[in-house]
């Protein structure tokens, strides 16, 4: 018998996350958006934290702290300090709040590219090795035209030309004295510029497509599209008890009957039977959970409102629903002539295509508590999908 080999303690480093622009070409504050359900600065935080940032300072604009606390909340191991008015006094900024060691390796990063892998950190950190910095690049693919008024004005020659993309590594000591010896009054490209501006040599490392910078308000589609998703079923079950009354809602449609169904919200048992469905598919506890029966609140309550915080609940994941399958088991009343209402009802609750939508209808042959008559059961399932 072989022991495992012992897996490699990550190296330690700091990380700087920049997040102190104003983003007006993406249409606001960029890194406080929502991407996938979660701030766009929190998911290069989390992964560097993941990676085994051990020092981690992100660097806001002045009066933005407060809505960094809200973005990053329920995290630890970072901090915040307060940028300048230009990217490179934020830098500064960020590396006299980390402080040294040194010769520690710092990954100085832009929150605007929210999809940062582990493998893109350990590259740059491991390349600190043969070089005093380096940064993450993919070689152009496509070809490059200088054009002028509309018109093609010449080929640029693609070889050798990469596109850079951060996080960037340098040694502390390193970037904070070539930082301080670049001139003032001239923008800087990024850190690895001004590293081989004072004489250090930048390693290229393999980048990642999936580092692309959020720039534009269209790329916000793309980078979730990017996002790897699960799949998930959730599955739900519900009864009522039928009694005295002149109609019954179901699947969120009211129906003449001479008969209701009798519970502290208005018993729409199709509608429970789903919002267990989807708040099953998340791990998400059940409808009792979120809406207790002994809440006076919920007393005769319209049960789309329970479905709603379901849908809600899933898309503050970041979640979305695929498909929605119900059953009614009931001898009466016939439920056919109403199932198209209620498709077209939930899939406008649910904003989902008709086609996404399904209801369906079975008695149990006289057999059971639904064949004597006494209740009214519903099933459904949900898929959903999630950011994995
Ligand atoms: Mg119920």
């Amino acid at each position: 018998m072989t022991h495992p080999a012992p897996v490699p303690a990550a190296p330690a480093f700091a990380a700087i996350v920049v997040a102190a622009g104003s983003g007006s070409r993406a249409g606001g504050a960029k890194q406080w958006r929502l991407l996938a359900g979660k701030p766009v600065v929190r998911w290069s935080v989390e992964a560097l934290l993941k990676a085994g940032a051990q020092d981690l300072v992100v660097v806001v604009s002045a009066g933005a702290e407060a809505e960094a606390q809200t973005a990053l909340a329920g995290l630890s191991g970072w901090r915040l300090a307060t940028g300048g008015d230009t990217r490179a006094a934020s830098v500064r900024s960020g590396l006299q709040a980390l402080g040294g060691p040194g010769d520690r390796p710092v990954l100085i990063h832009d929150a605007a590219r929210p999809l940062l892998g582990a493998d893109v950190i350990h590259r740059l950190i491991d390349s600190l090795d043969h070089a005093d910095g380096a940064l993450p690049a993919l070689p152009v693919a496509d070809s490059l035209r200088r054009a002028a008024g509309g018109l093609v004005a010449g080929a640029v020659e693609r070889d050798g030309l990469w596109r850079a993309q951060t996080p960037q590594a340098f040694r502390y000591q390193a970037i904070v004295d070539a930082c301080a010896a670049w001139p003032d009054a001239e923008p800087a490209t990024d850190e690895a510029a001004v590293l081989e501006r004072a004489g250090g040599r930048v390693r290229i490392v393999e980048g990642d497509a999936r580092l692309m910078k959020l720039t534009f308000p269209e790329d916000f589609a793309m980078a979730e599209a990017l996002i790897p998703r699960q799949i998930r079923v959730g599955q739900g079950f519900d009864a009522h008890r039928w009694g005295p009354g002149t109609s019954v809602w179901l699947c969120g449609v009211e129906i003449p009957h001479d008969q209701t169904l009798i519970g502290h919200s208005d018993a729409d048992a199709g509608l429970h039977a789903l919002t267990d469905a989807i708040l099953g598919a998340m791990g998400d506890g059940d409808i009792g959970d979120h809406f207790p029966p002994t809440d006076p609140q919920w007393k005769g309550a319209a049960s789309d409102r329970f479905l709603v915080h379901a849908v809600e609940r899933l898309t503050a994941r970041g979640g979305r629903l695929v498909n929605v399958d119900v059953t009614l088991i009931c001898e009466r009343p016939k439920v056919k002539p109403h199932r198209q209402a209620m498709r077209e009802r939930l899939a406008g609750i649910l904003s989902l295509p008709l086609d996404a939508v399904s209801v369906k209808a079975t008695t149990t042959e006289a057999m059971g508590f639904t064949g004597r008559g006494e209740g009214l059961a519903a099933q459904a399932l949900a898929t959903i999908e999630l950011p994995a």
